[in-house]
């Protein structure tokens, strides 16, 4: 068959995946019921139980292993324990300071420790100027100096400049500067740590046995602590006052070392992957893996973030792939190469379970020809909301090889005519989507990926990513490209070359 010729049995398959029915799983998996589907809590648990049940359903076997699951062993830890020493001074977690999750476990000491004002370098405004403070404790100001009238001295307005609200800013600032660790005083200390319960709580998660390079640690210290360590005749509020006053920054060198020593507490956990493997036919040692994750983050407070978009929508594409490619081979039209269709947890911890099955994967990768992973494609982008033609961004699709672009060009044109755009496969994208979803761990491991996805937009890790806000016939139309292009990678003489670097 020429490829530009339409196949009517393809086709047939390719219209059992619908708007309807994509829309029927995703008010299930992403209702409150599901609670934000965070990893190895309640809701990931439910939607792994909603998609093994589909598999099920659909008469795909189990795994040769027993079940649908593939167990991906994980560490969480939490913030919760520490200690600052300073002198003959000691300072514990909670009561002085606190740090938030995603700090790493510490155990230095500095030399010295500094008072750097607000930590900030900026046009008009210089904390740090020239000086260097290369392995000493940076001890800096919350928020941004402002004048009598409220007005902030950086932008000259009552809005705040980002360096009060990015922390990254002044993380970065005092890393760039040699800081072996940053101090950052809390005016009002008790009401702030309220509002920073979240970042405190949250879990940081990793695989089992992965150690982490310890990264300069960022504490949160009350304005008694800050006194304390910069010395009896010191107040640090004050110090602030007389800063805003005249308009100036101010540094104070502390000749004394600091040790710091943070052991979060941690325990063991277990996550899953899901996996529905379909047997493929004169061919079926060669794999095609088919990849969503079906994770999101979870709650805050009350507040469920039903992450419809990121990534419900990846998954339940998924459950309707594995429909069509089953109701084939029920046929007699299956697949010649096996088809895994697996929906992964943990990429909102940092691509935990593509990680895991990248390293123990259940089907050997050397068999496995590519990778086509979902991840939001229900939405539009800003730029194409009053859009109507349907778009996609497909990122990767000829990094490591350049027959897969071909095969997924030439399906698209042959079935789907969406607009295909290739903007974030530039070597000089800021953005490195290419990195940032479950398709890098194979690609890592040199098997050809696409990636498909709708781009961000401002429900992205929002409580607002909600299933009202879902195009399904455009989703459908996307869903059935991954289909087409799967279908004909499972299909074709031979096998996708990796022919590139
Ligand atoms: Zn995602």
């Amino acid at each position: 068959m020429a490829p530009d010729q339409k196949d009517p049995v393809r086709m047939s398959y390719a219209q059992t995946v619908t708007a309807a029915d994509l829309r029927a799983h995703l008010e299930v998996l992403a209702s409150d019921a599901y609670e934000g589907r965070e990893t190895a809590k309640k809701g990931q648990k439910m939607a792994a139980e909603y998609i093994k049940n589909r598999f099920r359903e659909l008469g795909i076997p189990e795994l040769p292993s027993g079940g649908y699951y593939q167990n991906v062993p994980l560490e969480e830890f939490l913030p919760g324990n520490g200690t600052v020493t300073a002198g003959t001074q000691s300072f514990s977690f909670g009561k002085d300071f606190f740090y938030t999750s995603g700090t790493t476990d510490q155990n230095l000491t500095a030399p010295e420790m500094v008072f750097a004002g607000y930590g900030i370098e900026t046009k008009g405004w210089k904390d740090y100027g020239k000086q260097k403070h290369t392995g000493k404790v940076v001890i800096i100001l919350a928020d941004e100096p402002v004048d009598a009238t409220g007005k902030s001295m950086i932008t000259g307005t009552t809005e705040k400049s980002d360096w009060s609200t990015q922390r990254r800013l002044k993380i970065n600032s005092a890393r760039d500067r040699g800081a072996k660790a940053l101090f950052i005083v809390l005016p009002e200390y008790e009401k702030r740590k309220q509002e920073m319960q979240h970042a405190i709580e949250t879990t940081t998660l990793q695989l089992k046995g992965v150690k982490d390079e310890p990264r300069m640690p960022v504490l949160y210290i009350s304005p008694q602590m800050a006194n304390a360590l910069l010395g009896e005749k010191t107040d640090v509020l004050a110090l602030r006052e007389k800063i805003n006053r005249k308009g100036k920054s101010k540094s104070i060198a502390v000749k004394q070392p600091c040790s710091i020593v943070i052991q979060r507490e941690k325990r063991e956990v277990i996550t899953e992957n899901v996996l529905g493997y379909l047997e493929g036919s004169d061919l079926k040692n060669e794999l095609i893996v088919i990849t969503a994750h079906y994770d999101h983050i979870g709650m805050e407070g009350n507040v469920v973030f039903n992450g419809a978009d990121d990534d419900g929508t990846g998954t339940v594409t998924i459950l309707e792939l594995a429909e069509a490619f089953v109701k084939a081979k029920k046929d007699g039209k299956g697949p010649r190469r096996s088809i895994l269709f697996m929906t992964v947890s943990g990429e909102e911890k940092g691509l935990l379970g593509s990680e895991w099955y990248s390293e123990h994967p259940v089907f050997p990768l050397s068999q496995t020809v590519c990778n086509l992973n979902i991840d939001m494609i229900g939405r539009s982008d800003p730029e194409h909301e009053k859009d109507t033609a349907a778009y996609l961004y497909l990122i990767g699709s000829d990094k490591l090889s350049s027959q897969l672009k071909v095969v997924s060009e030439t399906a698209n044109n042959t079935y789907c005519g969406i607009k295909l755009d290739y903007r974030y496969d530039a070597p000089d994208d800021p953005n490195f989507f290419y990195y940032r979803s479950d398709h890098y761990n194979f690609a890592r491991k040199n098997v050809p990926v696409i990636f498909y996805f709708n781009g961000t937009h401002a429900d992205y890790h929002k409580e607002t990513d909600e299933v009202n806000k879902i195009n399904f016939p455009l989703m459908e139309r996307r869903a059935r490209l991954v289909f087409y292009t799967a279908w004909e990678i499972a299909n074709r003489d031979a096998r996708i070359v990796v022919d590139k670097k």
